[in-house]
Formats: C-alpha cells, structure tokens, sequence
C-alpha cells in the first residue's frame, strides 16, 4: 500500500507525517519496511533505551534495543525517520531510515568521543544577539560545525529592537555577512514581531535546529515561531501504544507556517566534531586565495607568492578572520587526533577478536577432519 501517489499531488499533502517532514523520497527509502507491515514515524524524543515516535496513528512508545549498538554515533536520535513494529509489548523499532544529516557533538575534553543530537536537519539557525558586542569567531564556530552537519545554516541576529537606529543595524548585518560566505544573514526582533515572517517561510520547507550561546535568544525565537509557549507545546498529551493518555515532553515540533523545529537540550552548547569540512566552508574565500598561492603546501606565513599574505596587506581580507580560521582548524585538528587514537585502538581489538576466532574456526575444522 503506499501512502502517496506522485511526489508533490494533493494526496501527498494529506499524509499525516507530511507536518512532521515526511517527503517522497522518505517514502520511497521506506517502501521495503511498508510491505514488511512496519510503521513509518519520526523520533520526537529519546529517553534511556526507548523513544516516542510520531506515525500516521499518533505517537506512540518503541523500545530502541535492536536499534542501540555500542558505536554513540549510530544510535536512534530526535529526527530519525524509523521503521517501528505494528504491535507488541513492548514495541521495538526495527531500523532507522539513512540520514540525510547529523549533528554530533565531542561528548567531553577527555573521552573524545561523538554523540549524535539531531538527525535530518535541513537548516541550522545560528541564533546571535544583537544585545552583546557581536564576537565573529563564535559565529563562525557555530557556521563550522552547522555545515559539517550537512545542513544550511541560518544566521538569525536577534533583540534587533536594541539597535538604536537601522544605518547601525545593517552595518552590524554586514559584518556577520563578512563572517559568514554563502549563509542568508537575517535580523529579528521577537518582541516587535519583525522579521519572523521572513525567517519562518525560510524554515518552512525543512526541518530546523536553533544554535546559539545561552542568552542568544533561541527560547523566545522558538516561542516566536511556534507562536506559542514552547514548554506548553512540548508537553502535550498523547495516547501510548496501550490506549492509555501519557504527557510526552517533545524535542521536535511542527511549526505552524510549515517546517520542522528540533529543540534537544543537547543541541545547546555543542562543541566542535571533526569539522574540517565545515571549516573550510565558514572560510571559503580564504580556502580560494590559497588556491592561488604560488607553493601547493604554503602555511601562508612568509611564503613568496603566497595569495593570503597579499590579500591581508591589501586589507582585502581581515587579519581576524586568517586567526579565527587558523583556531579553529587547530581545535579540530586535536578532536581529530584524539578520535583517530581511540579508532585505532578499536580496530587493534576488532583484529585480535577476529585472529581469535579464526584460530578458533582452523582448529574446529582440523577437529572435522582429524
Ligand atoms: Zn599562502
């Protein structure tokens, strides 16, 4: 049975997961699971071994036992579309569908580690306050990692109300622009209702995380677009799997305009992972000047011909940003390092687990055959 016709028709639009960011391409990803009789849902939320799921029933309960291997990484999150088993007690779910993009933060400074905290994400709103001095770095530390994700990041200036008049407000819009090569830069204030109109058709086709430092805004911005109060919406009352009315706490929602919002506690603070990618794109017009230096390995310090160089003497590209970008490059490097001494170890054991059990296979044939 399929539950859409052609992608885009009006029966597509009247699938209940439609709000939730259902789309043909998810459909087709699950037609195997649909004839195996499985459920399609998306994860609302996440919780010790069991999850609630969002279906074309309402949501309902699955445990995620089958779904938990040791790997942090590949654990059910918030976002996850999956296939969940029509019945039992308890219900488990089966698989989850392949990601379109992830978000994974280094879990602490010691045990490096990814978690992975959002999953199919198509925007990432990196909310800044206009109520602080602005600080470009940590823009461009949530624009490194938001693209690494493999979403689209959002830069989204709040409290913009605070700016004493609009010639100050643009200025202060294109310096984030400088910091921010390829991202739509908007500003809003919540409490004046400006801009929200803007940014909610923007997040109206996808599914959207908020970034930000604490004091960013991102609580109200997500009252804002909700168009309600956030906590009471996340709290909603729900029928589990047993018929029996339960309160469940939602990480995702779906915004009235259209679109997706994915708020995990999770998601706030998060650090850099292996985000070289993302790097390079937050400094884009840095990567294309090395392009043109005259050594393939210039560390643009004191090199002959090196394109960098001449591009900070011209005042063509700002000193802050080569330093940001140096940083931030270095930060990753060490994440990198770190995860690349706990792979090898992994992998040592994974081969003396193998020698072993292929020392145990010899043996049990030679058994056969003596
Ligand atoms: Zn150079």
């Amino acid at each position: 049975m399929s539950l859409f016709s052609l992608p885009g028709s009006s029966s597509s639009s009247s699938h209940p997961l439609v709000p939730y960011g259902w789309d043909a391409d998810w459909e087709a990803e699950f037609a195997s699971y649909d004839s195996e009789g499985l459920l399609a849902g998306r994860v609302i939320r996440v919780d010790r071994g069991q999850c609630d799921v969002v279906t074309s029933g309402g949501v309902l309960r699955a445990d995620t036992a089958f779904v938990t291997p040791h790997d942090p990484m590949r654990v059910v999150c918030t976002g996850d579309w999956v296939a969940v088993e029509p019945a039992g007690d308890p219900r488990y779910v089966r698989t989850y569908l392949p990601r379109r993009s992830a978000f994974v933060r280094s879990t602490s400074s010691k045990r490096s580690e990814g978690q992975i905290l959002a999953a199919n994400v198509d925007h990432a709103v990196v909310a800044v306050s206009l109520a602080v001095e602005l600080d470009l770095g940590r823009v461009e530390r949530f624009l490194a990692l938001a693209w690494e994700s493999g979403a689209q990041p959002v830069v989204v200036l709040t409290k913009a109300d605070l700016v004493p008049d609009a010639t100050t407000l643009s200025y202060l819009v294109q310096d984030v622009e400088t910091a921010a090569p390829g991202v739509p830069v908007l500003s809003v204030s919540s409490s004046l209702g400006e801009g929200l109109d803007v940014l909610a058709a923007v997040l109206s086709g996808g599914t959207s995380v908020l970034l930000g430092q604490s004091g960013a805004g991102k609580s109200t911005l997500a009252n804002a677009l909700l168009g309600e109060d956030v906590m009471k919406v996340h709290a909603t009352r729900d029928v589990d799997g047993k018929g029996r009315h339960t309160t469940t706490t939602r990480n995702l929602l779906a915004l009235p305009g259209g679109g997706v919002l994915i708020d995990t506690p999770g998601l706030r603070g998060v650090g850099l992972w292996d985000a070289e990618t993302g790097v390079n794109q937050v400094f884009s017009e840095i990567e294309a000047l090395a392009a043109e230096c005259r050594f393939h390995d210039c560390a643009h310090t004191s090199e002959p011909g090196c394109a960098v160089i001449a591009a900070l003497d011209t005042g063509e590209l700002p000193e802050r940003r080569l330093d940001s970008y140096r940083k931030l490059l270095r930060e990753n490097q060490r994440i990198v390092a770190k995860t690349d001494a706990r792979l090898r170890a992994e992998i040592r054991r994974d081969w003396k687990r193998k020698g072993a059990e292929g020392k145990a296979a010899m043996e049990a044939k030679r058994g056969q055959w003596g």
